[in-house]
């Protein structure tokens, strides 16, 4: 059985205050509300991390999640933070690959490769992002395109660490817009990641990782999404930063 996970990515949202008020609500709501066996991620800005996870750290159901790490072991780069300063803090996963970070950060696949390394190294579980631009879909290379961005950054890991790896597949154009791709769409790309997975890694571990869906995801479409039998659950942006959202995303298996 594949673990289904309802992660919330944050982004640069919310004041310490408004982040743990929003934290409270979900861990109430998760345990009066939620009996299934999801995986519920939180994802909060760095400086909320440790008073996060003061909040979770009890709930069975809730992990917490950094949004980046640098490809780093330690040093001279001001302003960054090392997988094992997020381990040392009780993290357990961590967002790599995220289309903003490749946008406005120029991150690029072999850097990416570098910061998986140092995240597993650390025993943190990467959520590694892919996914292509509107216009890489419309000239219809989109398979090709986010078949490179994942075997560039993880084909060189064993089977041991690719086990320990979550795909988030997540169409730019269906970040932020409002505008989520169709069941169909969807269904195909994890199909596609699957099967690229099961060439490179056997059958066996690919039916085992958790791929999840983001771009636009909300409590009236995460239900079609998720029973897509490709699709593991959802890495949610705008609909995690409201607790009733997030918790009806959470219900939607
Ligand atoms: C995201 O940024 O990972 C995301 C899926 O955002 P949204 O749900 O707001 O589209």
């Amino acid at each position: 059985m594949r673990q289904k996970i309802v992660a919330g990515n944050w982004k640069m949202n919310n004041t310490l205050d408004e982040g743990l008020k929003l934290t409270s609500e979900i861990v109430n709501m998760v345990n009066d509300e939620v009996n299934t066996d999801v995986r519920v991620i939180l994802a909060p800005p760095f400086v909320h991390l440790t008073q996060v996870r003061g909040l979770v750290k009890d709930s069975e159901k809730i992990s917490l999640s950094a949004q980046n790490c640098n490809e780093n072991d330690e040093g001279a780069f001001t302003g960054e933070i090392s997988a094992e300063m997020l381990a040392s803090v009780g993290v357990q996963y961590v967002i790599l690959g995220h289309s903003e970070r490749r946008e406005y950060f120029d991150e690029t696949n072999e850097q990416l490769a570098k910061k998986i390394d140092i995240a597993l190294a650390n025993n943190l579980k990467p959520i590694f992002c892919c996914g292509e631009s509107l216009e890489v879909r419309e000239n219809g290379l989109f398979k090709e395109f986010v078949s490179n961005q994942i075997s560039d950054s993880l084909f060189h890991l064993g089977e041991e660490d690719l086990k320990k790896v979550v795909i988030a597949y997540e169409p730019i154009w269906a970040i932020g817009t409002g505008k989520t791709a169709s069941t169909e769409q969807a269904q195909e790309m994890h199909a596609v990641i699957r099967e690229l997975l099961a060439e490179r890694y056997g059958a066996d571990v690919a039916e085992n990782i958790s791929i999840l869906y983001g771009g636009s995801c909300k409590p009236s479409n995460a239900p079609e999404l998720f029973a897509c039998k490709d699709v593991d659950g959802g890495l949610i942006g705008g609909a995690s930063l409201k607790s009733r959202d997030f918790l009806d995303i959470i219900k939607s298996f």
